[in-house]
């Protein structure tokens, strides 16, 4: 259930709402929309006096909501919400379309900050790279831990670029939260619900990755415990999932942009280089994404694509990010965006 609050409502009549909503057991949580106030309820309806609450002065309406995600709901706010980012705070999901790009995983100082400078030349606002990597096999690279966020934060310190990185565990937040600009939560650990709640409890964006079969509701569900848990600062981001095709590594599901900008305010991001596996199909992707309605990509560019530690096959150059960049700018400018 959520009561919308008349444009105009003061601090005091808000909340006079609250309290009316914490008699009935219920816990709120506040939007502060562009003009108005939403007081999202939480908790067992029943024995609700929905009649009541209208009554009480400048509430507008008190509407029951279907969603089972409550604050990420489009229901609940209808306004966009924008996210800013790095030093340059940059707005993930205002009119500006960003485009964060990075290897799969830091490797060494040195090729990081070479891929760095080349993605702001490129145009980009972030540099993405893994330091604690999720890999499939225990053999393979694990990333550099916190040498690799030292080396993210120099990175930002030279370029002015946004650092997002991965927290594979409860046990990194304190670390990436004090190197990083965004914290990326991995499509394996989307529904790690306890990792979720922490997350609730930082003060950093969050960039969530679908699993890699979720479903758009469990998607959405996820990004809900962080918002529920006190941190509203959630991009989504659709990396593609598990499907019978073998061409691609993952199904990147575009349609999924769409769908998302029509339920939820959250700003959404498309990842087409896990959404693909394959460095060649990386730009088309990037522009369809773009097309669709996307606020964000987040691209795997390496120096070296055949030497790199991890994803070199879906990994492109920075040569191939500067072209594409520039033709996603005119992309963004037909459908009334920029980039
Ligand atoms: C990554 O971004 O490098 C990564 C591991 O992504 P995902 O969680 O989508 O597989
Ligand atoms: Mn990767």
């Amino acid at each position: 259930m959520i009561v919308v609050m008349k444009a105009g409502a003061t601090k005091e009549q808000v909340q006079h709402v609250v309290e009316l909503v914490r008699e009935y057991g219920l816990k709120e949580h506040l939007i502060h929309g562009t003009d108005r106030t939403v007081v999202a309820c939480i908790g067992d309806k029943r024995g609700v006096d929905k009649g009541a609450i209208e009554n009480a002065p400048m509430v507008e309406k008190v509407v029951p909501i279907l969603a089972p995600y409550k604050m990420a709901s489009l229901e609940v706010k209808k306004d966009k919400t924008e996210i800013a980012i790095g030093p340059d705070g940059f707005c993930i999901g205002g009119k500006k379309i960003g485009v964060i790009a990075g290897p799969c995983s830091v490797e060494n100082r040195d090729s990081l900050l070479k891929t760095a400078e080349a993605v702001k030349k490129a145009g980009c606002v972030g540099i993405r790279g893994g330091a604690y990597k999720p890999r499939t096999s225990p053999y393979s690279f694990q990333g550099m831990g916190e040498e690799g966020l030292k080396i993210l934060a120099e990175a930002r310190d030279a370029t002015g670029l946004a650092v997002v990185t991965e927290v594979i565990g409860v046990e990194q937040i304190d670390a990436v939260e004090e190197y990083a600009d965004v914290l990326q939560i991995g499509a394996r650990n989307m529904q790690h619900y306890p990792l979720l709640e922490a997350l609730g409890r930082t003060r950093k964006p969050v960039m969530l990755k679908r699993g890699l079969s979720a479903r758009l509701d469990e998607f959405l569900l996820a990004a809900e415990y962080i918002i529920n848990g006190g941190n509203s600062q959630v991009i989504l981001c659709e990396r593609g999932i598990r499907t019978f095709e073998e061409y691609v590594r993952n199904t990147l599901c575009l349609s999924a942009v769409a769908e998302l900008n029509d339920k939820t305010h959250l700003p959404v991001v498309i990842d087409p280089s896990h959404g693909t596996g394959h460095a060649h199909l990386v730009p088309a992707m990037s522009q369809a994404a773009v097309a669709a309605g996307a606020d964000a990509l987040l691209i795997e560019c390496h120096l070296d694509p055949e030497h790199a530690a991890s994803d070199g096959a879906q990994s492109i150059t920075p040569d191939v990010l500067a072209a594409l960049v520039k033709r996603l700018q005119r992309i963004a400018q037909a459908i009334d965006r920029d980039l």
